[in-house]
């Protein structure tokens, strides 16, 4: 007599399937997101994780000012031709200038970061006015490139215990460097080289600058900069990550609740100048 005997209780789960029926209904093998999440990314960016005994020492290029449109691509183009990723500490104000230069920063792979809205000392800031700098910086950032900068680096390298408490409040790190090339002082490519050269040690963060004048110099001394370290065996490492955004292009995300909330609206692009009246008017065109 059927029912009256035991089903194996895999069979039992078998015929649950083949039913349909199950604690999640029916489609069990249909796949969860299976037609919207692909399976693997072949386009995925990352690198392998890296030995933990890799000997390699490290070093990290920075560049501060930018971005610029001029000098930011020639910048990019000779780390593009070594293959080599950088760190890029730009001005709100320029990226609201020029956020296609800021663009394509993001978008080889290096790290953009906040170098303030427009280049004031810090330290001269009381609380209210900092943290209004540092909202129009990442506005900005999000605005043009659709990341968070995780790291600030104050003007002239001007801080104080204040500034860096208040930075973190914002979730901020403040990064120096040790190795500068001194590109702003009138001095030639192979000088700015010889300086940078000189300095670095394992571990090292390079200070060059690709905005704030003209950089032609900067961008001829890392074609003897580069080449030199690499033979040396270092590597180059990004020196803070970026936060990307997930975000569908027709919308914009912006941080209202910054600093203590990070990302707690996402609004249509056409309402963002009227939320934020700090963004005076279109970007210039040229
Ligand atoms: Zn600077």
């Amino acid at each position: 007599m059927i029912g009256s005997g035991k089903i194996p209780l895999a069979a039992a789960v078998a015929l649950a399937v083949l039913l349909g029926i199950g604690p999640s209904g029916g489609g069990v093998v249909s796949g969860f997101h299976g037609d919207r999440v692909p399976l693997s990314h072949p386009e995925d960016p990352a690198p392998p994780p890296r030995p933990v005994e890799d000997p390699a020492p490290v070093v990290y290029l920075t560049f501060d000012d930018g971005p610029h449109p001029v000098y930011t691509p020639q910048v990019l183009e000779v780390l593009a031709s070594y293959e080599i990723k950088a760190t890029f500490f730009v001005v709100g104000d320029m990226v609201r200038r020029w956020p296609d230069a800021a663009r394509q920063i993001v978008a080889e792979g290096h790290s953009i970061q906040s170098h303030a809205w427009n280049h004031d000392t810090l330290t001269e800031f009381d609380r209210r006015e900092f943290i209004r700098d540092m909202n129009r910086t990442q506005t900005e950032l999000l605005y043009a490139t659709k990341t968070q900068a995780t790291c600030l680096r104050p003007p002239y390298g001007a801080t104080n215990s204040k500034v860096e408490k208040w930075a973190n409040e914002l979730g901020l790190t403040i990064e120096l460097w040790d190795a500068s090339g001194a590109d702003w002082t009138d001095i030639s490519a192979e000088g700015i080289a010889r300086r940078v050269l000189r300095r670095v040690a394992p571990g090292s963060v390079v200070l060059l600058h690709d905005g704030g004048g003209p950089r032609s110099r900067t961008v001829s001394a890392l074609d003897i900069i580069i080449p030199t370290l690499l033979e040396d065996g270092y590597r180059f490492g990004l020196l803070c990550r970026t936060n990307p955004l997930s975000v569908e292009p027709a919308v914009c995300a912006f941080s209202l609740a910054w600093p203590r909330g990070g990302l707690v609206a996402v609004t249509p692009c056409g309402t963002f100048n009227s939320v934020w009246p700090w963004r005076e008017g279109p970007n210039p065109s040229s």
